[in-house]
C-alpha cells in the first residue's frame, strides 16, 4: 500500500514538474515574443521620430517647394494651383446661397441665408451622406448624377427662412477636394484623383460642366458660380468671420492647405495680376515630399498597395484615411513576427483599412489604468479576446507614435507656410509686404474630421507648432473652423455674386 502511495506521489510530482515546465516554457515564449514586439516597437518609434531639428528641415523644405511650385508648372511636387479667388468674403454678403461639398468620405449639400454685416448667417442647413463606395470607382456620369440627385432633393425641401432672390437662379459653390487645374473661378479640369477615388473618365474633364449638365437634367434652376477646393473653401469660411485668417488646412480623409499669396509671387501666371494684388493658392500639399520625412518600411508597403503609389506621400503620413492603416500594418507585423495576439494572426487584420483612424483615436483616448477601451477596440474590430495589459500598452503606444508623427509633420507644414509668407517670426519687422504686413495676428483655419475629432492629434499638432514658432507663437492662432470648407464655398459664391452686382 505504502509503495502504491509513493508511486502515485512520484507520478504526481513528475506531472506537476512537467506542467510547471510547460508553464515556464510558455511564459518564457510569451515573454520572448513580447520582448520581440517591444524591440520592434522601439525600432518603429526611432524611425518615426520627429525631433525639432528634423521638423525645422521639413519647415524649410516646405517653404522652398512652395516657392518652386509658384515659379514654374511642374517645378515642384506641390502643384501650387491658382484658385482664381482674389477676393475673400468680407461679411457683408446677402441672400440665399448653396454649396455642394464632395469630400473623400462624405458628401454634403448645404444652404445659407446671409443677412449682411450685422446679422451674418441668419439660417443654415445641411445634409450629409456617405459617398457610396461603388461611385468612387465608377463613371463620371454616375458620380455627378448622384451629386445632382442629392442636391435636387435638398433644394426641394427648402423651407421657411430661406428666400431666393427674385428672378435669379440659385448660386452654388462647388467644393471639390481633388486636384483641379482651374481656368476660371467656375471651371477647371480634374488633374488626378486621390484618396479612395478612381473615376477614370473624369480625368481631364471640366468638373463644373459635368455637374452643371447633371443638375440641368435633374431640373433645379441652379448655377455653379464657384469651383472651390476644400482648403480654399475653409479659407473663405474662416475669413468671413475673422479677417486675420491667412491660411487654411484640411485634415480629414485627406489633407490639403491653401493660403493668400501676393499675386506678384506667382511667376508662373505671367503678368496678369488680379486687381486685388493677391490670390488664394491651393497648395495640394498632400503630395509634398522631402527626404527629411521620417518614412519607414511600413509606409513604403502602404504606399505600394494604394491606388496611387508614389503620390500623396505627405497625405499618407498625416491624414485620416491612412493613420489607422499605418497602425494596422505595424500591429500585423507584431502579430506575425512576435505572436502579439497569440499563436494565430487575426484574419481581419490582413485586410487593408480594417482599422480606421476613429478606432485609433478611441484607443488613444483611453486614460484608464487597465486600458479597457484598448481591449474593447481590439475585441470589436478584430475579435481578439482577453488581451494582457502589456499587449494593450504596446497597441496604445503604436497609436501614439503614428498620431504624434502625423500631427508634428502637419505642424511643420503649417510653419513652412508661415515662413513662406513671412509670418513665422524669423523675418525682421521691416520686411513686410503690402499684402502681408508684419503686424497683428495670423490665423490658421483648420477643418476636417481628423482635426475636429481626434483631440490628442490636435494637442500634438498645437504643441509642435508652438515649439517651432517659439516667441512668434503668440501671434499665430490655429483654430477650428468647423465645416468651413462647405460653408466657405457658399460664401464665395455670395461674394462673387456681390461683386457681379457692383
Ligand atoms: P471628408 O474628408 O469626406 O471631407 P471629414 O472632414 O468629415 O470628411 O473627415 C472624415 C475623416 O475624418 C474620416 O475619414 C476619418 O479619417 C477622420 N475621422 C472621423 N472621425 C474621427 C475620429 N473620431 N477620430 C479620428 N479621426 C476621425
Ligand atoms: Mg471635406
Amino acid at each position: 500500500m505504502g509503495k502504491v502511495v509513493a508511486g502515485v506521489a512520484i507520478v504526481c510530482a513528475a506531472a506537476a514538474c512537467a506542467a510547471a515546465a510547460v508553464t515556464v516554457s510558455y511564459r518564457m515564449r510569451v515573454r520572448s515574443q513580447r520582448h520581440h514586439a517591444r524591440s520592434f516597437l522601439l525600432e518603429f518609434q526611432e524611425a518615426c521620430a520627429t525631433p525639432v531639428a528634423r521638423l525645422r528641415q521639413i519647415v524649410d523644405a516646405m517653404a522652398v517647394e512652395m516657392h518652386a511650385g509658384l515659379v514654374s508648372e511642374g517645378g515642384s511636387r506641390l502643384k501650387m494651383l491658382p484658385s482664381y479667388v482674389d477676393q475673400l468674403p468680407e461679411g457683408d454678403e446677402k441672400g440665399l446661397y448653396y454649396a455642394v461639398d464632395l469630400g473623400g468620405t462624405n458628401f454634403r449639400a448645404l444652404r445659407v441665408q446671409l443677412g449682411g454685416k450685422e446679422s451674418r448667417v441668419i439660417k443654415q442647413e445641411y445634409e450629409e451622406v456617405a459617398i457610396p463606395p461603388e461611385l468612387m470607382i465608377g463613371t463620371s456620369e454616375e458620380l455627378f448624377d448622384f451629386i445632382a440627385k442629392e442636391l435636387s432633393s435638398f433644394v426641394a425641401r427648402e423651407g421657411d427662412g430661406f428666400q431666393p432672390s427674385a428672378g435669379q437662379s440659385r448660386d452654388i459653390g462647388f467644393t471639390f477636394s481633388f486636384p483641379v487645374q482651374q481656368t476660371a473661378l467656375n471651371s477647371g479640369t480634374l488633374l488626378n484623383w486621390t484618396k479612395g477615388f478612381k473615376v477614370v473618365d473624369a480625368i481631364g474633364q471640366d468638373v463644373v460642366a459635368a455637374l452643371q449638365r447633371c443638375i440641368q437634367k435633374r431640373g433645379p434652376e441652379m448655377r455653379i458660380t464657384a469651383l472651390v477646393n476644400d482648403a480654399v473653401g475653409a479659407l473663405a469660411g474662416g475669413r468671413y468671420w475673422n479677417e486675420d485668417v491667412m491660411i487654411a488646412v484640411i485634415l480629414g480623409t485627406g489633407t490639403n492647405a491653401a493660403y493668400v499669396e501676393r499675386a506678384q509671387a506667382i511667376s508662373k501666371c505671367g503678368s496678369t495680376f488680379p486687381k486685388s494684388g493677391e490670390m488664394v493658392i491651393n497648395m495640394e500639399w498632400g503630395n509634398f515630399w522631402s527626404s527629411h520625412l521620417p518614412r519607414t518600411p511600413v509606409d513604403e508597403t502602404l504606399d505600394n498597395e494604394t491606388m496611387n503609389p508614389g503620390e500623396q506621400g505627405f497625405e499618407k503620413m498625416i491624414s485620416g484615411m491612412y493613420l489607422g492603416d499605418v497602425v494596422r500594418r505595424v500591429l500585423l507585423k507584431m502579430a506575425q513576427e512576435a505572436a502579439l495576439f497569440g499563436p494565430n494572426v487575426p484574419r481581419k487584420m490582413l485586410e487593408a483599412f480594417s482599422l480606421g483612424t476613429p478606432d485609433i483615436s478611441k484607443i488613444h483616448d483611453d486614460e484608464s489604468s487597465d486600458l479597457k477601451m484598448v481591449g474593447n477596440v481590439l475585441r470589436d474590430v478584430y475579435g481578439i479576446q482577453n488581451t494582457s495589459l502589456a499587449v494593450r500598452k504596446i497597441v496604445y503606444e503604436v497609436c501614439d507614435t503614428v498620431a504624434e508623427r502625423g500631427a508634428r509633420l502637419a505642424a511643420a507644414g503649417i510653419v513652412g507656410i508661415l515662413k513662406k509668407i513671412g509670418r513665422d517670426g524669423t523675418h525682421s519687422k521691416d520686411v513686410g509686404s503690402p499684402v502681408h504686413p508684419e503686424c497683428g495676428k495670423t490665423v490658421v483655419a483648420m477643418d476636417g474630421g481628423l482635426y475636429e475629432r481626434y483631440s490628442k492629434f490636435r494637442a500634438y499638432m498645437q504643441a509642435a507648432a508652438a515649439e517651432l514658432l517659439g516667441d512668434a507663437s503668440k501671434d499665430v492662432v490655429i483654430e477650428l473652423s468647423k465645416d468651413g470648407s462647405g460653408v466657405g464655398a457658399a460664401l464665395l459664391a455670395a461674394s462673387i455674386a456681390k461683386n457681379r452686382r457692383k
